[in-house]
């Protein structure tokens, strides 16, 4: 029952079984459906409505833990999408290649603790399904982030110079001739780009274009998911349902 970005190994965890229950109750109707676009309207508990996508929901609960909410299930089941009948069969979504993978990395988040893990997993929900690559400063990212093998630097040395300030980037030209001071950032980064010799070495201890490694790509969700196993964020489901 993969729907939208969610594969089978989410629905599988008890919390999910609660929300898809709770989608099918009359409590749960859609205000509107839109087709096309796959996305639907639902009343909340206070005026404004939640605005629902297949991998989105205004709601408090998909804020907090960005896993299917039961408006999520609803649209879903609207949609058609969703088999209700099928709900509760686990069914192997993974390979053994996959298997691997995910083990490696939960031995790493089992070493964290509840902070740096829920850091991790939301990397791991943001680069399944907002980013491809990040360009960021190096000290913006946390640690974590950094030393888990999901996560590379794509080495684009053109857009990294990118996030460089300009007195870095002159700092590049130190050991040549060139006289710099007065060029642009654009300007700057250009004649970096086509100058031999310069040494690159200091870009990668200032800027980092994080991306995830391809292979991890399948099993973010379930990673993401695993944290939220390990260290459930405090919701009070009574009020949620
Ligand atoms: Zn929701």
């Amino acid at each position: 029952m993969d729907f939208g970005i969610w594969d089978d190994s989410i629905q599988e965890h008890p919390e999910q079984k609660k929300r898809f229950a709770s989608a099918l109750t009359s409590k749960v109707i859609p205000i509107s459906v839109d087709k096309t676009s796959q996305t639907g309207v639902f009343n909340g508990s206070g005026k404004k409505p939640y605005n629902t996508s297949l991998s989105d929901c205004t709601c408090m609960d998909f804020t907090r833990r960005h896993l299917p909410c039961k408006h999520i299930y609803r649209l879903a089941v609207e949609l058609g999408l969703i088999d209700t009948s099928a709900f509760g069969v686990a069914k192997g979504a993974y390979g053994t290649d996959d298997r691997t993978l995910k083990d490696r990395i939960k031995a790493y988040i089992n070493t964290l603790g509840e902070g740096d893990a829920h850091i991790l997993a939301d990397y791991f929900y943001e680069f399944r399904n907002r980013y491809d690559h990040k360009l960021m400063r190096k000290d913006k990212v946390p640690g974590v982030v950094l030393s888990c093998e999901v996560f590379e630097d794509s080495g684009n040395l053109a857009l990294k110079l990118t996030k460089l300030k300009k007195p870095e980037l002159i700092e590049l030209f130190v050991d040549t001739d060139l006289k710099v001071k007065q060029l642009s950032k654009p300007e700057l980064i250009d004649l970096a780009m086509t100058t031999s010799g310069i040494d690159f070495s200091t870009v990668s201890d200032l800027v980092v274009d994080l991306q995830a490694k391809e292979m991890y790509k399948p099993v973010l969700n379930a990673l993401h998911l695993y944290v939220h196993k390990l260290y459930p964020r405090g919701i009070d489901y009574d009020f949620l349902f």
